[in-house]
C-alpha cells in the first residue's frame, strides 16, 4: 500500500530512466518500450532535441497563463494549422480535456448559427474518449460508468461499422459525430476507410459536425501526421493529445474557421493549456515529426514490422489469434489470456499495453529501428513457442 489513490491496476515494475526505446527499472534491468506509455513517448525517451527544447525552456519561461500571447503557443497553433485541414486551434492538457472542448466547439457551432436545438453528440460503440463524467457518458461504456450516478445527457450511441442505425439516430437535436480513426482501448480496431468517408458524407448531408477524435492514433502514429489523412477526408474537428508533447502533457483541438466560430472570447479556456513549456516540447515534437521523409520512414518501417508481426504470430495459432490496427499502433488478439501474454513480455523485457478484446498493443516509438524491432519479434516468437507447448 501506499499513499497513491488504488485507481489503477499497476504492474509491479518502477522505472528510473529512459534512454531512446528503452527503460530501465529500478533494478537496472532494461525493457524495450512498445508501449511508449501508452502512445505518448513517441520518439522515444530524451530524444537530444526534446531534451534540449526543454532545458533552454525550463531556464527562460515556464508559465504565465493565457491572460497573455505566449509566442511558442502561437507558432505551435500556426505549425499545427499549416500541416492539417484547421484555421484554429485551442490547447489544453491532456486527451479528455480535448475531447470536452471539441463537444463544446461543436454545441457552440450551433448555438451560434442560431440552431441551438442542436447539442447532441452521436458516437460508436466501443468508443473512448476519457474519463470525465462528459467523456464516459459519451463513451457508454458500462465498466466505466457503474456508481457514477445518471450519465451526463448528450450523447447518442449506435453499433461501429453500421451506417443505417447512423442515419436513423440523426435527429434535429444532433450536433456532431464524434469517432476515432483507430479505436485504440477498444483493442486497436480500424475504421475502414470507406467507412470514414461515408462519416463524412452523412456529417454533410445533415448540416452536423464531424469529430474525429486522434488522441492516440494522431501524431504520426498511424504512419501519417494525422490518421484521417488515409481516407483523404477532413473532419470539423480533431483532438489530439497523447503523443503531442512526446511525454509532456498538452492536448489540443485543431478546428476549421467556421467549425471553430463558436468559440468566442469567454467561451472556453484552461489555465495550462498551451504554456510556455508545453508549447516548447510540443514544438520540439514537430521539428522532428515535420522533417522530410520522417513519416515515410515511419510507414515503411511500420509495414514490415506488421509483416513481421503477422508472421512470427502466425506459428503459434494456439495463443496468437491476428494482428490488426494501422501503421505503428498495432494489436495483437490473443487466443490464451492476454494478460498471461504480457506476463511472458515482461519476463522477456518487452513492455506492451494491453487493450480490451484480449489484445496485447503495440506502440512503439517512431524512432524505433530495424535492431529494436528484430528484439520484440524474438521476444514474441519465444513467448509464443513457450505458452504453445503449455504454459511454464
Ligand atoms: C487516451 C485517450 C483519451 C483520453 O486521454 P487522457 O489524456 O487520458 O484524458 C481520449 N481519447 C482517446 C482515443 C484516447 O486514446
Amino acid at each position: 500500500m501506499t499513499a497513491v489513490m488504488s485507481t489503477y491496476g499497476r504492474y509491479d515494475l518502477a522505472f528510473e530512466r529512459g534512454e531512446g526505446p528503452y527503460l530501465f527499472a529500478m533494478d537496472g534491468r532494461r525493457y524495450l518500450d512498445f508501449g511508449t506509455g501508452i502512445a505518448v513517448t513517441s520518439l522515444g525517451h530524451c530524444h537530444p532535441h526534446l531534451v534540449k527544447a526543454l532545458q533552454e525552456q525550463v531556464a527562460t519561461l515556464w508559465h504565465c497563463s493565457n491572460l497573455y500571447t505566449i509566442p511558442g503557443q502561437v507558432k505551435l497553433a500556426e505549425r499545427l494549422a499549416a500541416n492539417s485541414f484547421g484555421d484554429a486551434v485551442f490547447f489544453c492538457n491532456s486527451g479528455l480535456e480535448s475531447m470536452e472542448a471539441a463537444i463544446k466547439l461543436c454545441r457552440r457551432y450551433h448555438f451560434q448559427k442560431g440552431d441551438e436545438k442542436r447539442w447532441r453528440t452521436l458516437t460508436v460503440e466501443g468508443a473512448f474518449h476519457g474519463r470525465s463524467l462528459a467523456t464516459i457518458a459519451a463513451a457508454k461504456n458500462a465498466k466505466h460508468l457503474e456508481g457514477f450516478g445518471k450519465p451526463v445527457d448528450g450523447f447518442d450511441q449506435v453499433p461501429f461499422g453500421d451506417l443505417d442505425a447512423l442515419r436513423a439516430a440523426i435527429t434535429d437535436e444532433t450536433a456532431c459525430i464524434a469517432f476515432e480513426p483507430v479505436q485504440g482501448e477498444a483493442g486497436i480496431i480500424p475504421a475502414d476507410l470507406d467507412y470514414l468517408r461515408q462519416l463524412r458524407k452523412i456529417a454533410d448531408e445533415f448540416g452536423i459536425l464531424l469529430l474525429l477524435d486522434e488522441v492516440q492514433c494522431g501524431m504520426g502514429r498511424t504512419g501519417k501526421l494525422f490518421a484521417h489523412e488515409w481516407a483523404g477526408i477532413t473532419p470539423d474537428v480533431m483532438s489530439l493529445a497523447k503523443g503531442l508533447g512526446g511525454g509532456f502533457p498538452i492536448g489540443a483541438i485543431v478546428a476549421t474557421a467556421e467549425a471553430a466560430k463558436g468559440l468566442t472570447p469567454g467561451t472556453h479556456g484552461s489555465t495550462f493549456g498551451g504554456n510556455p513549456l508545453a508549447s516548447a516540447a510540443a514544438n520540439a515534437v514537430l521539428d522532428v515529426m515535420l522533417e522530410d521523409g520522417f513519416m515515410e520512414g515511419v510507414d515503411k518501417k511500420a509495414r514490415k514490422f506488421w509483416n513481421d508481426l503477422k508472421e512470427v504470430t502466425g506459428r503459434y495459432p494456439k495463443v496468437y489469434e491476428t494482428v490488426r490496427g494501422a501503421g505503428m499502433m498495432l494489436g495483437i488478439k490473443c487466443v490464451v489470456p492476454a494478460g498471461d501474454v504480457i506476463t511472458k513480455f515482461h519476463e522477456a523485457g518487452l513492455l506492451p499495453v494491453p487493450a480490451g478484446d484480449n489484445v496485447v498493443r503495440f506502440l512503439p516509438p517512431l524512432t524505433a529501428e530495424e535492431s529494436h524491432f528484430a528484439e520484440a519479434l524474438e521476444i514474441v516468437d519465444a513467448t509464443g513457442k513457450a505458452l504453445e507447448a503449455g504454459g511454464g
